[in-house]
């Protein structure tokens, strides 16, 4: 059963994490702070620190087999593992550091994607989260969108300050509300019996297993970059925060 503190408390940025066994990436853990790849939300990196004091990278963040476990990334795509890392074992611990501005810009910007669901209240039918960016696609037929009056009301929304809390249902309860998921592409995150659902204040509910901000003013200034036709139904539309560099 995996203990995600990455939802507990998205703020977390070190914690110990017992190792569950070792993987030719790197090693299992059912305890992370580390974000597994999912739901549009690129997987964690950061450094697990060994008893001697010893860092390792963690690449990536990814689930492990029939994501019963998390998978830590420890090497590189056809790289051998580090020396430091083989010798790690079930039954260890490690003590994980998340890469904290790396993802605390992913909980910025995905938090901000919730609220662009809220000014466009249309069928998502994809996403994606980038470091400063992230994008989502709506299923639209009209176009004609105004990227600058679309800004403002979701400046207005980030500059409202609402508050962003976490609550559980039954996956019956959710199946009995078919109306909160508004993500096509994404299966809410279910098989524990319960589906997480993130609220913002009184305007948006939804299930979600990623991380966000505790309070939409933290995404700060946040633009539409780009609105881009991609099909008779589809529009994609882009968002930045407007203090990252665009890559
Ligand atoms: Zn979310």
């Amino acid at each position: 059963m995996i203990d995600a503190l990455y939802q507990s408390d998205a703020y977390l940025r070190t914690a110990d994490l017992p190792i569950l066994g070792s993987h030719e990436d790197g090693i299992l853990v059912e305890r992370s702070l580390f974000y597994p790849q999912g739901g549009g939300q690129p997987g964690d990196k950061g450094q697990i620190e060994l008893a001697d004091g010893t860092m390792i990278p963690v690449l990536t963040t990814r689930y492990g087999p029939d994501r019963q476990s998390i998978l830590l990334v420890l090497r590189e795509s056809g790289a051998p593992l580090p020396d430091a890392a083989s010798a790690l074992a079930a039954g260890g611990t490690v003590t994980g550091h998340v890469d904290w501005v790396l993802r605390y810009r992913f909980m910025r910007v995905h938090t901000a994607l919730h609220l662009l669901s809220v000014v466009l209240p249309y069928p998502v039918t994809g996403g994606q989260i980038a470091d400063g960016d992230g994008r989502l696609d709506f299923d639209i037929e009209e176009a004609g969108l105004d990227k600058e009056a679309l800004t403002a009301e979701l400046q207005a929304l980030v500059d409202g300050d609402h508050p962003v809390s976490q609550e559980w249902i039954t996956d019956a309860g959710l199946d009995a509300q078919p109306e909160l998921v508004k993500t096509m592409s994404v299966k809410p995150p279910r098989g524990s019996g319960t589906v997480r659902l993130v609220r913002i204040g009184d305007i948006d509910l939804q299930p979600c297993g990623g991380t966000h901000v505790h309070s939409t003013a933290e995404i700060g200034k946040v633009e539409i970059r780009k609105i881009e036709n991609k099909g008779k139904q589809n529009r994609r539309v882009r968002i930045r925060l407007s203090d990252v560099d665009a890559v």
